[in-house]
């Protein structure tokens, strides 16, 4: 069964990792796809001729999240082209970590925009065309270290942790307009990034997991499935961990 069938999603983020895992599920199930990156538009091209071939729309678009008037024109264009937006995924993010004695107030504030107010920027406006269709899911990709914290991780942590108490307040605003808002707080999650790290240190971030493994964009995908679908109608401010068990 196509969850999605004749839905359009707007994701941000989704030229690699989980947000191309998120685009890659949606059109699977049928989903239209807009989605957004910052620099990779090679990526960006492939992702978009790889979705077109499930048969469904997909078209990418370059806008930086954390811009306000970027966000506002990016979902102009995308309503002119795909006329609603049922599902919107804020999933772009970004890290700059380090110790709070050595991290510079450009590194707090870039991460705390990119990450927090990007989703500010981006639920204010999708809102009026939500309102008026009487119905749409936000999704907004936190992390278990929004509710945990991570030593080095500070600005991260914030940001994190800001867009469940966000999305909490959106959801008791438009609750009664039939719009729901969920977070997703994915925990370790192997991606093109982490690749790249050394695989003893991976491992032994796996050993400590519950499941025993680490998660993949997919995990995170069919959680976000589920929360754009009908299946999680009666759904909202919500906070869904998908990491293998780690904060329990
Ligand atoms: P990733 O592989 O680095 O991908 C990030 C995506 O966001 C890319 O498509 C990137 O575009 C885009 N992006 C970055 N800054 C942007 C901006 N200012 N405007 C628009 N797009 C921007 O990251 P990921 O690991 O998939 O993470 C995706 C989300 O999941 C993030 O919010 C992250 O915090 C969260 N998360 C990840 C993990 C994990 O273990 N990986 C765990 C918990 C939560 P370009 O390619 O063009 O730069």
């Amino acid at each position: 069964m196509k969850l999605l069938e004749g839905k359009n999603a707007l994701i941000t983020g989704a030229s690699k990792g989980i947000g191309k895992g998120i685009a890659q599920e949606m059109a699977r199930h049928g989903a239209n796809i807009a989605f957004t990156y910052r620099s990779s538009a090679e990526s960006a091209q492939a992702l978009e001729s790889e979705l077109q071939t499930l048969g469904v729309k997909a078209q990418g678009y370059q806008s930086d999240a954390a811009d306000f008037e970027a966000a506002q024109e990016l979902v102009g264009a995308v309503l002119k082209e795909f006329g609603n937006i049922d599902v919107l995924v804020n999933n772009a993010g970004i890290t700059k970590d380090n110790l709070l004695m050595r991290m510079s107030e450009a590194d707090f504030e870039q991460v705390l925009d990119v990450n927090l107010k990007s989703i500010f920027n981006l639920t204010k406006a999708i809102q009026r065309s939500m309102l008026k269709a009487r119905k749409g899911s936000i999704i907004n990709i936190s992390s278990v270290v929004g509710i945990k914290g991570n030593p080095g991780q500070a600005n991260y942590a914030a940001s994190k942790a800001g867009i469940i108490g966000f999305s909490k307040s959106v959801a008791l605003e438009l609750g009664s307009r039939n719009i729901r808002c969920n977070v997703v707080a994915p925990g370790f999650i192997e991606t093109e990034m982490t690749e790249k790290l050394d695989e003893k240190t991976v491992q032994s971030w796996r050993d400590a997991i519950p499941l025993k493994r680490g998660g993949t964009p997919e995990d995170v995908a069919q959680a976000c499935l589920f929360l754009g679908s009908d299946l999680s109608a009666y759904i909202t401010g919500q906070v869904l961990q998908v990491d293998g068990g780690m904060l329990t």
